[in-house]
């Protein structure tokens, strides 16, 4: 066989092809290396927590262990974790659902997959909510349909209106996706403005409106968190997407849920059986003790967030030509930076966000993702999920880095 023949076999699919490669992973990956390579990067690229998962929570992964939860549970996850998610709901959201509705999966990320894979096909179209965060866009053309996306400028505070949506609905489609608290804007939709999305949508009742609301548990706002499922009138076609990666620290046990519509709960449960079946167990048992026992080290963490924030924003601020919202929930700031594209310093040109942020990786050592990646190239998101030293310490390479720009 000669090498051309060789070559010739290894044919990928168009579908991986076409598909992007997550931005944020790339970007945390490339400050891991940079750092093995003995840079002292200060990383806000990735949206993870910092601290570590409490120690009650792991406490009971290693009983769970010792226990004997080693086995596969049943595809949509332990009936316990599922009743103790149902109770989750009737707690913070006053919201009733049965354990037959919630689907465990491995990370809201498979959540979301799973919903595209059962609920779109070719000529489909989904809403998006733009910024929005980077997986939906690829995850929706994996499926075969249409992202739409429609945007709220940084001037409404990211969010895109009632009208924006109407203006954007067609016959096709079949899906609306949208995050509050939002990754990468940390914008969180007010009552009033859920409502009048609702009243929206409503008169179009082939469309399934999936709620991502994992960052629940860090909101500054002061307001209980608010789900679009409270209202009633459009309950039964809302999936909320949840999980534990944020509000628990517990991004590397790989566990999300949903709450949805009984025919859409199943269509999840057949795709997930084909592709991974149920979620880790032992994380699962974990999970259960999460929701159930006492809350305070989740709110704890939040309320580091909440004093992070206020600091870094301010901080931000300052920097000339930074265009700054003040975020009120998640851990992410979005800045517009584009006072800066067009401009160099000798041996750099700034023509964009992905420029600013190689730039500011190469000779800031600071890693930032670009806003193309989440349907804003005039931003760039930072996540404050560090310490308050390395915030300053972060802000102030930015900044030495971008004055430097002419
Ligand atoms: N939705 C949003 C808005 C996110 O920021 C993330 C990233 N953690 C996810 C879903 C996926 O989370 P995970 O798969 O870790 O549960
Ligand atoms: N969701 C986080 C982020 O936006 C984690 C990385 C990912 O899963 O994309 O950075």
């Amino acid at each position: 066989m000669n090498s051309n023949t060789a070559m010739n076999h290894q044919r990928l699919s168009d579908r991986i092809i076409n598909m992007g490669e997550s931005a944020t992973l790339k970007m945390a990956q490339l400050a891991r290396e940079l750092t093995a390579q003995g840079h002292k990067i200060i990383s806000l690229s990735l949206g993870e927590p910092d601290f570590d998962t409490p120690e009650h929570i792991k406490k009971a992964a290693s009983k769970a262990l010792e226990d004997g939860y080693t086995k596969y549970t049943p595809v949509a996850g332990l009936l316990e974790l599922r009743q103790a998610i149902c109770t989750k709901f009737e707690r913070d959201n006053k919201l009733k659902y049965t354990a037959t509705q919630i689907v465990v999966s491995n990370g809201a990320k498979q959540c979301i997959a799973n919903l595209s894979m059962s609920l779109l096909q070719e000529g489909d179209e989904a809403i998006v909510l733009s910024p929005y965060w980077v997986s939906y866009k690829e995850i929706i053309e994996l499926s075969g349909a249409v992202p739409v996306f429609v945007k709220g400028s940084i001037e409404q505070d990211f969010k895109a209106t009632a009208a924006q949506v109407s203006s954007a609905i067609t016959a096709n489609t079949r899906m609306l996706i949208f995050s509050s608290p939002c990754n990468p804007t940390g914008s969180v939709f007010t009552r009033e403005e859920l409502k009048a999305i609702a009243d929206v949508l409503v008169d179009h009742p082939q469309i399934t409106i999936v709620s991502d609301e994992i960052y629940e548990y860090i909101n500054f706002t002061g307001e209980p968190h608010i789900s679009i499922a409270e209202f009633d009138f459009i309950k039964d076609r809302v999936v909320i997407v949840n999980g534990f990666s944020k509000g628990f620290a517990m991004t590397g046990w790989r566990l999300g849920y949903i709450a949805a519509p009984q025919w859409i709960a199943d269509a999840c449960v057949k795709m997930q059986g084909q592709f991974t079946s149920g979620a880790a167990s032992f994380s699962q048992k974990a999970a259960v003790t999460a929701l159930l026992a006492d809350l305070t080290p989740s709110f704890k963490m939040t309320e580091e967030f909440h004093k992070r924030r206020d600091l870094f924003v301010k901080l931000l601020s300052e920097i000339p030509g930074f265009k700054v919202n003040n975020p009120t929930g998640a851990f992410y700031v979005f800045p517009d930076v584009s006072y800066y594209y067009g401009k160099a310093d000798g041996s750099h040109k700034i023509n964009n966000a992905d420029d600013l942020c190689d730039y500011l990786l190469y000779t800031g050592h600071v890693a930032l993702v670009s806003g193309d990646a989440f349907g804003a190239p005039e931003c760039v998101r930072l996540s404050y999920s560090l310490g308050q030293e390395d915030l300053r310490e972060a802000v102030k390479r930015i900044r030495e880095a971008v004055l430097k720009l002419s």
